[in-house]
């Protein structure tokens, strides 16, 4: 197994407003997180810099999404050079709500992580099966398809600026959490596959989070399992249990 720092993200998606923050920055800090996950809160692109300077410089902070352009005429949208400007080192890309809600495709994520990965973010990239694709059996298909955008998008040198989020699309935000088993199969699958189809050494050394539903009371069992090398947290992040999330695997 590589050396695979646990890894532990809150996505706030569209939550918060000053007030709220100030309460989720309090409890952060406060803490205690350990020393051995890295720890990265994501708010939405508004309040990126508000959270940046009143968070402890430990916790790292990513935004939700960029596109894949430096500057330009490209209205509402923000660029990884931006997000640099205000402390941030990191980037979700490839959000299942992103893909699902707003259309983004495995051309664009993919386009969008190469340019991330060029201006110096780091990039949480998200993958995940639907439901109808879980039961229809077409599960590592679709996570292997939407890995191989990621793929052909990833310099050799930047495998380690990335940390790969397998997010079933049916468990984010419903309660319904995949089991430990299903993840760590879907897990463990991956890397057999980016084993094949890049290096042995990237299947090794490339964290694979898993999210969707984690919670306080699910947290632990899942971190048991040896492919799964954190968390990506919704509805979770919120709320000061997000602590124990941190904390799952002391
Ligand atoms: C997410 O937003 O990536 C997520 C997993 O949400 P939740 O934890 O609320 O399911």
């Amino acid at each position: 197994m590589g050396d695979r720092k646990f890894f532990v993200g809150g996505n706030w998606k569209m939550n918060g407003v000053k007030t709220d923050i100030d309460g989720i920055v309090q409890f952060m800090n406060a803490g205690p997180l350990s020393e051995n996950t890295e720890v990265v809160v994501s708010p939405p692109a508004i309040y990126l810099d508000y959270a940046r300077q009143k968070l402890d410089s430990k916790i790292g902070v990513a935004a939700q999404n960029c596109y894949k352009a430096e500057k330009g005429a490209f209205t509402g949208d923000i660029s990884p050079k931006m997000i640099l400007d205000c402390g941030c080192k990191w980037v979700i890309l490839g959000h299942s709500e992103r893909r699902n809600v707003f259309g983004e495709n495995d051309q664009l994520i993919g386009e969008k992580t190469k340019h991330a990965l060029e201006s110096g973010l780091k990039v949480i990239a998200c993958i995940g099966e639907k439901l109808e694709e879980r039961e229809a059996g077409q599960t590592m298909d679709v996570v292997c398809r939407q890995t191989k955008a990621l793929l052909d998008n990833i310099a050799d040198d930047k495998w380690g600026n990335v940390v790969l989020a397998y997010e079933p699309v049916w468990a984010i935000g419903t309660g319904k959490t995949a089991t430990p088993e299903q993840a760590q199969e879907v897990h463990d699958e991956l890397r057999k596959w980016l084993s094949g189809n890049k290096s042995a050494d990237v299947a090794k050394n490339v964290r694979i989070i898993y999210g969707g539903s984690v919670n306080a009371a699910n947290c632990k069992d899942l971190a048991g399992k040896p492919d799964i090398d954190g968390f990506l947290v919704g509805g979770a992040s919120l709320k000061p249990d997000f602590v124990k999330i941190v904390n799952a695997k002391e």
